[in-house]
């Protein structure tokens, strides 16, 4: 069965939040040019550094990691919600796998609860200490500095790039058949997945597919401070609706790697470039979840746009 269906440019795998990033910069400098006044978003940078004082450590490391834990376990938890409630009703229709999690078993989420918050406090508490400890090598000196637009985009292209090359050979290695069982079966455990799930894994696979991308990215590109607020928000607010079971409207679309938790043999990527070079996504690309990886651009839900019993439409 071919389910393949020319994508349009809309449907380009570029990540929305890219596209709402662009908005908001173009906004920003239209109401400047108004006002006649300049540089918003590096007054506002400093404005934050001016309120809660100047100083590297707390920067560096305890308001880095405040700010990604507000986003991971803030946005995490409202997906969630929707997970242990059913609730609301209309938000029902954009469930990946609609049968799953009605409602969520507590028994089995708050242990797994309990290593995500072992995985995000301490081994990623680790790793944000070291990239502050190490200094210039991995982190502009000055907290205060700000990169232009045009950098911003290009660093997250290069983390994005980054991210997929790390992530997609450990993903593939960790699937090895003499290692999956002692790693990362554990992140398998749930086959219909949930938004705080993301950094549910094995400390192993935490550091090597979750935190390495990072490190190395801050390593080639010597990110601002700033830049790399900007890019964890991306790349956790990502994660999050990859494993949300919700694909949601002007948001990038889960099914890639929902695709991965279902079937466990395909889409090794988070992106999905390098499993098309290497192939690893062929019955994906044929799959009904093919068909639905896609941004919605309306309310229409990707399971009203391909319903289950039309797979049938052909490419040429
Ligand atoms: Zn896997
Ligand atoms: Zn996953």
């Amino acid at each position: 069965m071919t389910a393949r269906i020319k994508k349009s440019f809309s449907d380009l795998d570029v990540n929305p939040l890219l596209y709402w990033l662009t908005l908001t910069y173009l906004i920003t400098r239209t109401i400047e040019k108004f006002t006649g006044t300049s540089e918003f978003w590096s007054s506002f940078w400093n404005g934050i550094i001016d309120f809660f004082g100047e100083d590297d450590f707390n920067f560096k490391f305890l308001y880095t990691m405040i700010y990604l834990n507000i986003i991971y376990f803030g946005f995490g938890f409202l997906y969630v919600i929707m997970d242990i409630t059913n609730k609301p009703k209309f938000m029902q229709k954009y469930k990946t796998q609609p049968e799953q999690h009605q409602p969520l078993d507590m028994n089995k989420f708050l242990p797994a609860l309990m290593v995500v918050i072992f995985n995000q406090f301490i081994l990623s508490g680790i790793a944000i200490y070291w990239t502050y400890r190490s200094g210039d090598w991995m982190l502009s000196t000055n907290i205060r500095e700000t990169p232009t637009f045009t950098r911003l985009i290009a660093e997250i292209f290069g983390f994005g790039l980054t991210y997929e090359f790390v992530f997609y050979y450990s993903h593939r290695l960790l699937h090895h058949k003499s290692i999956y069982q002692y790693i990362h079966k554990v992140h398998h455990k749930w086959q219909a997945p949930v938004a705080l799930m993301a950094a549910y894994c094995h400390p192993i696979e935490h550091i090597v597919s979750n935190l390495l991308p990072f490190i190395i990215s801050n390593l080639l590109f010597r990110h601002t401070l700033a830049t790399t607020w900007v890019i964890y928000a991306v790349a956790i607010i990502s994660t999050l609706g990859d494993h949300s079971g919700y694909h949601l409207p002007f948001l990038h679309s889960p099914q890639f790697h929902d695709y991965h938790h279902l079937k466990f043999f395909e889409n090794f990527g988070s992106n999905g470039f390098i499993d098309k070079f290497h192939g690893t996504n062929k019955k994906f690309e044929e799959s009904i979840q093919g068909l639905r990886h896609r941004t919605l651009w309306s309310l229409k839900s990707s399971n009203e746009l391909f319903p289950d019993d039309k797979v049938t439409e052909k490419e040429n």
